[in-house]
C-alpha cells in the first residue's frame, strides 16, 4: 500500500461528499509531507470545511480515502477531534475557540487534561509540559489560571492551539482559525503558527477565505471552487501568476496587505 520512500503524513484521495443531490466536495486529493504547509483557499461554500471534516474523521466521505502515514482513517465519527482515537494523527482548530473549550475549566487544566489523555505524562512532568505549552503559545501564568471567559478571542485561540499541539499530531487542520480575530491579533497568531510549524514535523492544512495571510504560513496553496480543487502550486507563484481565472478573481477580491501581485506576470 505504501509507495516507495516515506509515506505522506496525510494522503487524501478521491474525496467526495454529497448531501442528497447536492455535491459539496468532488474528487479532492491532497498530499502533505511531514512538516509541509498547505493553504486551502476558496470562497464561502466552496467545500473547504467539508473537506477538513472528512480529513479529521468528523464526517464520513461519500467516497474516497484518508491516510495518515499510509494507514487508512476508519470511516467512523469522532465526537471531537481531540477525543477521537486518531487524535495523534490529526487535530483541528476551529474559527470559534470558545465553543471547543469547557467554560468551567481553567486554561492550564484544559491543556493538562489533553496531555494526560494522550501521553504518559503525570505529576510534575505533566505540569512542566503544560507550562512549556502555555509559554510556547504566549500565555501568562495568570491567564493559565483563568477560565476561558476571562480571556480575549486571540488568547482563547492560543489555548485551542496549545491543546491541539499537545497531542503532537501528524497533521494540524486550522479552519478559519484567525478569521474572527482583529488584524493585529491575526498577525500574532500567524506568527505563532509559523514558529510552531518550524519547530516540529507536523504538517499544516490552513483553511481560509483570506488570501492576504496565506503566504505568511504556507509554502503551498490549493484553490477550491464549487467542491473541486481547481489550482495548486507554490503559494508565491500562484499568487503572482494565477493560472485559473477563478483564482485571479479571488486574488483581486481581497484587500492587499503584505503582498502585491506582479501585474505584468499574468497575461
Ligand atoms: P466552506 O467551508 O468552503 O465555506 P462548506 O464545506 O462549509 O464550505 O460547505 C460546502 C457546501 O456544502 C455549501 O454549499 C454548504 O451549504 C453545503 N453543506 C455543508 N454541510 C452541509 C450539511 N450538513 N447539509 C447540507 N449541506 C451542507
Ligand atoms: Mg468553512
Amino acid at each position: 500500500m505504501a509507495d516507495a520512500g516515506a509515506p505522506a503524513a496525510l494522503e487524501a484521495a478521491g474525496l467526495r461528499k454529497t448531501y442528497g443531490d447536492f455535491v459539496a466536495v468532488e474528487d479532492v486529493g491532497l498530499s502533505l509531507a511531514p512538516g509541509a504547509s498547505l493553504a486551502l483557499v476558496g470562497e464561502s461554500g466552496s467545500g473547504k470545511t467539508t473537506t477538513a471534516r472528512m480529513i479529521a474523521g468528523l464526517e464520513a466521505p461519500t467516497a474516497g480515502t484518508v491516510r495518515f502515514d499510509g494507514r487508512v482513517l476508519p470511516g467512523r465519527r469522532a465526537r471531537t477531534a481531540v477525543r477521537g482515537s486518531f487524535a495523534g494523527d490529526v487535530q483541528m482548530v476551529f474559527q470559534d475557540p470558545y465553543a471547543s473549550l469547557d467554560r468551567h475549566q481553567r486554561v492550564a487544566d484544559s491543556i493538562s487534561e489533553v496531555l494526560a489523555h494522550h501521553t504518559d505524562l503525570r505529576g510534575s512532568a505533566l505540569a512542566r509540559r503544560t507550562a512549556e505549552l502555555l509559554d510556547q503559545v504566549g500565555l501568562t501564568a495568570g491567564q493559565a489560571r483563568s477560565l476561558p471567559r476571562a480571556l480575549s478571542g486571540g488568547q482563547r485561540q492560543r489555548v485551542a492551539i496549545a491543546r491541539a499541539v499537545a497531542v503532537r499530531p501528524r497533521v494540524l487542520v486550522l479552519d478559519e482559525a484567525v478569521a474572527a480575530l482583529d488584524v493585529s491579533v491575526q498577525a500574532q497568531i500567524v506568527t505563532l503558527l509559523r514558529e510552531l510549524r518550524e519547530q516540529s514535523d507536523t504538517a499544516y492544512l490552513f483553511i481560509t477565505h483570506d488570501l492576504g495571510i496565506v503566504q505568511h504560513i504556507c509554502e503551498d496553496i490549493a484553490v477550491m471552487h464549487r467542491g473541486r480543487i481547481i489550482e495548486r502550486g507554490r503559494t508565491l507563484s500562484v499568487l503572482e501568476r494565477p493560472g485559473a481565472a477563478y483564482t485571479r478573481k479571488l486574488i483581486d477580491s481581497v484587500p492587499r496587505r503584505g503582498w502585491t501581485p506582479k501585474r505584468g506576470a499574468t497575461a
